[in-house]
């Protein structure tokens, strides 16, 4: 496996299938790698994982110093998963001072939902940013995405979709700790009592499941959260796509939460079918 910093030495790898992560990487982006391997090894591609630690997405400086930063782990993690090559580019590689290409327009799932959107302003403006300079300079011919982060799987489906980038997006289901809580590159700041709080997070969507309408599962959710003490963003039924409340009467949708445990920031979420 190579570890590459500079974007001419990805060259022979145009056609490749992507991960794009921040680093510090966990089971999650694991499952990510290893399903870009299966996926590889059909087309006879190679799998490029870039670490990068994107400045303009973090809307909170104090976010952005203290991420976790473990490229040694990480290559390692790369490695044994199968990945071809690891891209740590240095911050000037992506954003070359005095030549930054513009900002591509934002799809309005990256503005009209009032989730992510609201709550870190400039967030998906950064992802897009960094997502399209990503693949300019990787140009695979797939990328992986973790459901995880569902807001930003659409907003990146969109973009790739308006811009026509020719990018198959693929998305990954969450992995889970055996509790429920979604890993997450942040879990490791949650203190022991932040831990068993976080569990509130998944519980409050398996709980939404089986509400009768979305309103309904809306308050359980919102119930379940208030009761472990959380500080509650958002928890809410919405259309999988849009991001837009649901129709009346539809019998599915997307289930998402925002909750901040002490200081840190966590987001889930899951299908949501209405229980009559
Ligand atoms: P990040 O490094 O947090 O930017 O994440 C890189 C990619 O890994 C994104 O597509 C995330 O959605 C995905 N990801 C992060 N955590 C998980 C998880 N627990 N399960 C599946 N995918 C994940």
């Amino acid at each position: 496996m190579r570890l590459i910093t500079e974007s001419e030495d990805l060259a022979p790898f145009a056609g490749c299938v992507f991960v794009p992560t921040m680093g510090a990487l966990h089971a999650g982006h694991r499952r990510l790698v290893e399903l870009a391997v299966t996926r590889a090894r059909e087309v006879r591609a190679a799998v490029v994982v870039s670490v990068f630690v994107n400045p303009t997405q973090f809307n909170d400086p104090r976010d952005l110093e203290r991420y976790p930063r473990t490229l040694e782990a990480d290559t390692a993690l790369c490695r044994e998963a199968g990945a071809a090559v690891v891209f740590a580019p240095r911050p000037e590689v992506i954003y070359p001072p005095g030549a930054i290409p513009p900002a591509p327009p934002l799809p309005p799932v990256a503005v009209q939902p009032g989730l992510e959107d609201a709550h870190r302003p400039g967030h998906f403006a950064g992802v897009c940013q960094v997502v399209k300079r990503l693949f300019d300079m990787v140009r695979p011919s797939a990328a992986m995405f973790g459901e995880k982060d569902w807001q930003q799987l659409q907003v990146i489906r969109a973009m790739t979709r308006q811009l026509a980038l020719g990018v198959e997006i693929v998305p990954v289901p969450t992995v889970r700790e055996p509790d429920g809580l979604a890993m997450s590159s942040r879990n490791v700041f949650l203190t022991p009592e932040g831990r068993v709080c976080a569990r509130s997070l998944s519980a409050a969507l398996c709980a939404a499941c089986g509400e009768r309408t979305a309103a309904a599962a809306e308050t359980k959710m919102a119930e379940i959260l208030h009761a472990a003490g959380v500080k509650t963003e958002y928890a809410v039924v919405r259309d999988p796509e849009s991001l837009l409340p649901l129709r009346p009467g539809a019998g599915t949708g997307r289930a998402l939460v925002a909750a901040k445990v002490g200081a840190i920031r966590l987001i889930d979420n899951a299908e949501w079918r209405t229980g009559a």
